[in-house]
């Protein structure tokens, strides 16, 4: 069989770097997907420059030129939904619905920013000067640089990507090292969609060296980025010294509040869905379940009648309810934090350890700990893995006081009947996404999305709000 290898994309053009890196499929090691480019500063500069040079053309572009080419992009990742989206779990490690199921949301992306291509628009206002019109409007804002984790490696790059075009900026991307192929796959359909050359240039490699590279650049005019709490701060840190735009989503420490007056079946799903699927590598993880003590027992054992029912196995096979974790260093983090939770004292009530599956991958099973205290590390830190805490609570103002004790803001949760405490909740919660009866993860795309606090430095992302970002406004004075 062929090898496959994953190249940069640099004007218009696929270059591969002189080094490569093997890509690993996390359900069975043996599985070598490709190679991918390792690339060095040099093609970060090229990319930039050539973001440089088309990033005045694009910006004067034609807004149905950019609708087109956004709106055949979306079809044809619709169209191939089952082909990318069984590539994509077989890369990244969740189930093929999941994979599927992330391809087409990318598709529903691509279709709302071709439309939002159309709608832009601005306003002409009357100045408080007679005779003279002042006109509001909103421009691209040149070369962003957009930085991306592996745990949506499809959609995360659709909700950046989609939006920068749609408003007239040229792109540089640097997906994460652990899935080249579902980046590849993607930039390949929008370049194929008929992008000018330029406007849109991938660079695969390393954190440490590409990335860094693009922090370091000082052509860069925005960045948007999503990873974890360290990096993002590098990210800031650097956008501050180029005085450019920036835009992190980072971390999450999500709780799902179960009052005892919730629905139990509904609760018990909230908090499996919420925590275990998507292997709980989801930022907006439910990794703290705040119980109330009239419903504490009963919700404990009903969660754990539920996850023994879960089959953790390879990514790809019919039945399979959660997958692998992406990588060996990811399971090393979460085997190490069950270490931690139980040094720590808290009870590990079921799973948690490494699992057999039928080919040789990094499986964990579901864990769920009971008797912790939100003070642990288990409860503080971010972990990125399928463990999840029950924390036990007299009543709901004890319960949103520990939902709202984190540095992280990104979700929020609660499983009640009450409209008294739904209502008080929503407002009381110190999160940029609330649920009431539903998962923590899992959102729309047509409004915005974004943390508080730890997990989030600037604008929103999604929806029509994405334009504060990729857009700058401009205020015109005319006098007739
Ligand atoms: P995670 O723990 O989810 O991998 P990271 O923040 O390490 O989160 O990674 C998110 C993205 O940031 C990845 O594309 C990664 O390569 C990139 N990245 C990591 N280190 C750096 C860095 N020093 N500068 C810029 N980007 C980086």
């Amino acid at each position: 069989m062929a090898t496959i290898e994953y190249s940069n994309l640099i004007n218009g053009e696929w270059r591969a770097a002189d080094h490569t890196q093997p890509n690993i499929n996390p359900s069975d090691i043996n599985d070598v997907i490709g190679y991918a480019s390792q690339s060095e500063v040099s093609d970060v500069a090229a990319a930039v420059a050539s973001a440089q040079s088309a990033a005045r053309k694009w910006s004067r572009s034609g807004i149905q030129q950019r609708h087109d080419i956004l709106k055949t992009t979306g079809d044809v990742l619709l169209a191939r939904a089952p082909e990318l989206g069984a590539m994509l779990a077989r890369e990244e490690g969740k189930t093929r619905p999941e994979g599927i199921g992330e391809v087409r949301r990318a598709a529903q992306i691509f279709h709302f920013y071709a439309g939002e291509c159309l709608r832009s628009g601005g306003e002409l206002v009357p100045s408080v000067r007679p005779g003279i019109n002042v006109a509001v409007t909103r421009e691209a804002v040149g070369v962003v640089g957009l930085i991306t984790p592996w745990n949506f490696p499809i959609a995360i790059p659709a909700w950046k990507i989609a939006p920068a075009l749609a408003w007239g900026n040229t792109v540089v991307f640097k997906p994460a090292e652990l899935v080249p192929a579902s980046a590849t796959m993607l930039v390949s359909i929008l370049h194929d969609a008929g992008l000018p050359h330029g406007v849109l240039n991938m660079v695969l490699g390393s954190g440490a060296i590409v990335g860094q590279a693009m922090l370091d650049s000082d052509q860069i005019d925005a960045y948007s980025f999503t990873g974890s709490l360290n990096t993002g701060r590098r990210v800031a840190a650097a956008a501050v010294e180029s005085l450019s735009r920036v835009q992190l989503e980072m971390g999450g420490k999500n709780a799902l509040v179960i009052l005892d007056d919730c629905d139990l079946t509904l609760a018990v799903e909230c908090a499996v869905n919420g925590a275990y699927f998507s292997t709980g590598q989801r930022c907006t993880a439910s990794s703290r379940l705040i119980v109330t003590e009239g419903i504490h027992d009963q919700f404990v054992e009903a969660l754990a009648a539920r996850l023994d029912t879960l089959n953790v196995g390879h990514a790809l096979d019919e039945g399979v309810d959660i997958g692998p974790t992406v990588s060996e260093a990811q399971m090393e983090q979460d085997l190490a934090y069950i270490r931690i939770g139980v040094e720590e004292g808290a009870v590990l009530h079921r799973g948690g350890r490494p699992v057999q599956a039928r080919s040789p991958g990094y499986y964990v099973a579901p864990a769920l700990f009971t008797q912790t205290s939100n003070a642990m590390r288990i409860n503080q830190e971010e972990i990125f893995g399928p463990v999840a805490s029950v924390i036990r609570v007299r009543n709901y103002e004890e319960a949103l006081a520990v939902s709202n004790d984190s540095a992280f803001g990104l979700t929020a949760g609660i499983c009640t009947s009450s409209l008294k405490y739904a209502s008080d909740f929503k407002r009381e919660a110190e999160a940029g996404m609330v649920m009431v009866n539903l998962p923590t993860a899992g959102v729309d795309y047509h409004v915005p999305f974004g943390g508080r606090k730890a997990s989030n430095l600037g604008p929103r992302e999604q929806g029509s709000h994405a334009r504060d970002f990729y857009t700058v406004v401009k205020t015109a004075y005319e006098q007739a």
